[in-house]
């Protein structure tokens, strides 16, 4: 599942080839992706439509149109977006098509079908689940007050608070794991009870991370023009903790220990994260 960090990619790789488009007829194929509209009215909306812009917010991409409006959509599992001209055939489970003015067809492809997109009519409308969640990661508005603050206020544990997006955005499990080796802190610790240093070297270990992770966005499989493409999973990436139960701590040689909290597989180095 794509994270923050790959999606940021695909908003990039977007850009150039929507912005400025307009869309000359849309296509729903599968209700579904699109559960807000009828497919009758997903595709008189978006006729004719001049996309002006590629947005994300959270793991939501987000075209703009020039009417205000605008089209989000949630990658989930595996959707992904492709390009093709005029000759080229439409790949599997190509469910939303888009006919661009220069020829080209956007399409959105989801063997899956979680993937989702919405149509909303302008910016103050902005839907629930776009509206609760927390400040763009990389952002000036993500600051240390604000995320010192966010630990004094909760008892949950720390790992947990890292994956709720409504208090810290950007880190799945993978980053989350990650961030807290790096800052070298407990992931079952109750976030209240860390302390200052802690929590501000946590801070900086979180913007570290998915920094990281945007610049080595370079070695993604990202390329809308070829439909038979997968977006994520050839990239070979190194992690520091992460699915490295047994093997020895890259600082300290002790070996990486995997428990399962929340319901989900946390890694970490019980000599380097002790508190
Ligand atoms: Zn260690």
């Amino acid at each position: 599942m794509p994270e923050l960090p790959e999606v940021e990619h695909v908003v990039r790789a977007l850009r150039p080839v929507v912005t400025g488009r307009r869309i000359l007829a849309a296509e729903l194929n599968l209700k579904r992706i699109a559960p807000h509209s009828s497919r009758g009215s997903f595709n008189r909306q978006l006729r004719n439509a001049l996309i002006t812009g590629v947005g994300r917010r959270g793991k939501y991409i987000l075209f703009e149109l020039e009417s205000g409006q605008i089209l989000t959509t949630h990658l989930r599992m595996t959707g992904k977006f492709v390009s093709l001209t005029t000759d080229q055939s439409l790949p599997p489970y190509a469910h939303v098509i888009f006919y661009l003015d220069d020829e080209r067809r956007l399409v959105f492809c989801d063997m899956r079908q979680f993937g989702r997109m919405r149509f909303i009519r302008n910016a103050e409308s902005l839907p629930k689940e776009l509206t609760t969640l927390a400040p763009e990661p990389l952002s000036d508005e993500f600051t240390e007050e604000y995320f010192l603050e966010t630990l004094r206020r909760s008892r949950r544990s720390l790992k947990q608070l890292l994956l709720d997006q409504t208090r810290v955005l950007g880190l799945g499990n993978i980053y989350a794991v990650e961030a807290l080796f790096l800052a070298g802190v407990n992931p079952m610790k109750a976030a209240n009870r860390l302390s200052k240093p802690r929590a501000r070297k946590l801070y900086q270990a979180i913007r570290q991370i998915l920094r990281e992770a945007i610049d080595a966005g370079s070695t993604l499989q990202i390329d809308l023009a070829d439909g038979n493409a997968r977006y994520f999973g050839t990239s070979e990436r190194f992690w520091r903790v992460y699915e490295r139960e047994g093997e020895p701590c890259v600082n300290c040689g002790t070996r990486i220990r995997r428990v399962v909290h929340g319901g989900r597989s946390t890694y970490y180095c019980p000599r380097c994260q002790k508190s």
